[in-house]
């Protein structure tokens, strides 16, 4: 009976709390932010900022980054205590589905009764991301499809590097140097400088033999024409071979500022026989090529990042490539947890979940909280205990530490919030809350009603 005057209580002190709230558009009018995060730890790289302290979001814009902003300063406020509190994080290896694209390359009959097998781009804001870039699912042929059936209705920020391939991913066109056309794929990105960010070249002719229509190098060398002519850079994907090497790849094709993703894939030799880091990483970093992760369905090998790590060598960006093919498995978090496990700081891997991946794609704005910049934020919980992470190779690594997103702000909106960090609880929640809504014009009241902020 007590629970239940309780519930009584609340709801009929309901109108009273309205009542006051009525005295609230006075004060917003003078409140500083819409939106304060308060009580984390903030990490944002770009601006040396490691340390607590609350973040106020104006109009979707990041307003201040302080030590302490008063809470009555905001129209809301989160408690985010014993939280991360980092720029939103950047995914430069992601896989969107849209029609006609199967991602199917590694077992077709797998996925062959899916109408549509490709993931939603919104499902990286899971993991704290809030952009992703598309990594050459679509080339000139199916860009525009893409755009409108992905990027235009997305809520994550979606950029794409566009496949050398005209057709992209689809099919066996990958295989096909005629469907490589330079002046295409310039054409396009320049036509959209906004959301193509890049080039891609991937799964070219990596077993069959050599013949007149497939040279070793024409993917790499077309790819790399049309990065030059569109002055973007580019994305290997790429299988070495002995007329065609590792070494040749990133020390004499690829340009300063082109990305090797998939780098701990079991097909390069990361390692050296004797187990000493292959030196010519550093060489390739020296000359300004960038490392990426791309974990994937087959490309992340505990045997070669791990006694990378230890011997100084860690990617430049942390990407998932993300598909079809194992996004139950994976996430841009696990992908973090993995390193962190390993042993990388979290500072170090916002790093390069944010920071480097930006200058990568040369959108420097993004991944950052500075004042002024759109309010792309990730509110992370780094969880200790025993912890269980697995390779492409069926393999384990036991670690104690563990990365999991609780919140993701885009433009300053909470678009996931699975712990209701930002929400009432529920005995407290308003007025409509108690009441079922009356039939016909259920589903829009409660839309319109939430979320709050
Ligand atoms: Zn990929």
């Amino acid at each position: 009976m007590w629970s239940w005057g309780k519930v009584g209580f609340l709801a009929l002190s309901l109108p009273f709390t309205l009542a006051v709230g009525l005295k609230l558009p006075a004060q917003a009018q003078t409140a500083h932010y819409d939106l304060l995060l308060k009580g984390g730890h903030v990490i944002d790289p770009a601006n040396n900022v490691d340390r607590a302290a609350d973040v106020g979001i104006s109009a979707g814009k990041i307003a201040a980054v302080a030590e302490s902003i008063p809470a009555s300063e905001a129209g809301k406020v989160v408690d985010v205590s014993g939280l991360y509190v980092t720029p939103g994080l950047i995914d430069i290896h992601f896989h969107v589905g849209h029609g006609g694209t199967p991602l199917n390359w590694f077992a077709p009959e797998a996925h062959s009764h899916l109408a549509s097998p490709g993931i939603p781009a919104d499902i990286a804001l899971m993991a704290g991301v809030t952009t992703l870039v598309d990594a050459g699912t679509a080339g000139a042929d199916t860009f525009l499809q893409e755009k409108m059936e992905v990027i235009d209705h997305a809520k994550v920020r979606v950029l794409a590097l566009l496949n050398i391939v005209a057709g992209g991913m689809n099919g066996g066109l990958e295989q096909t140097v005629d469907q490589m056309d330079p002046q295409l794929c310039a054409q396009t990105i320049k036509k959209f400088p906004d959301l193509l960010v890049g080039v891609k070249t991937a799964h070219y002719w990596t077993e069959k033999p050599w013949d007149e229509l497939h040279a070793p190098w024409a993917a790499v060398d077309r790819a790399e024409e049309c990065g030059r002519l569109a002055n973007v850079p580019v994305m290997f994907d790429f299988w070495p071979r002995p007329d065609r090497t590792y070494a040749e790849l990133i020390l004499k094709k690829m340009r300063p500022g082109d990305i090797h993703t998939h780098v701990f894939a079991q097909q390069f030799p990361i390692l050296l026989p004797d187990g000493k880091l292959n030196p010519i990483l550093a060489e390739a970093s020296r000359r300004g090529v960038f490392f990426d992760v791309g974990h994937g369905q087959a490309s992340f090998w505990f045997r070669n990042a791990v006694p990378a790590f230890k011997q100084g060598f860690i990617p430049d960006s942390m990407s998932t490539d993300l598909h079809i093919g194992n996004f139950t498995v994976l996430s841009m978090t696990e992908v973090l947890s993995k390193f962190l496990a390993m042993g990388v700081p979290l500072e170090d891997l916002i790093r390069r979940s944010t920071v480097n991946p930006a200058k990568e794609i040369h959108r420097p704005e993004l991944g950052t909280l500075s004042v002024g910049q759109e309010a792309d934020v990730a509110v992370l919980e780094v969880l200790h205990g025993h912890f269980g992470y697995i390779d492409n190779g069926y393999a384990r690594m036991d670690g104690n530490v563990k990365v999991v997103a609780r919140m993701a702000i885009r433009a300053g909106r909470i678009l996931f919030d699975p712990s209701g960090l930002s929400m009432v609880e529920w005995e407290k929640a308003r007025k409509q809350y108690f009441t079922a809504p009356e039939l016909g014009n259920a589903p829009q009241a409660i839309a319109d009603d939430y979320p709050r902020h």
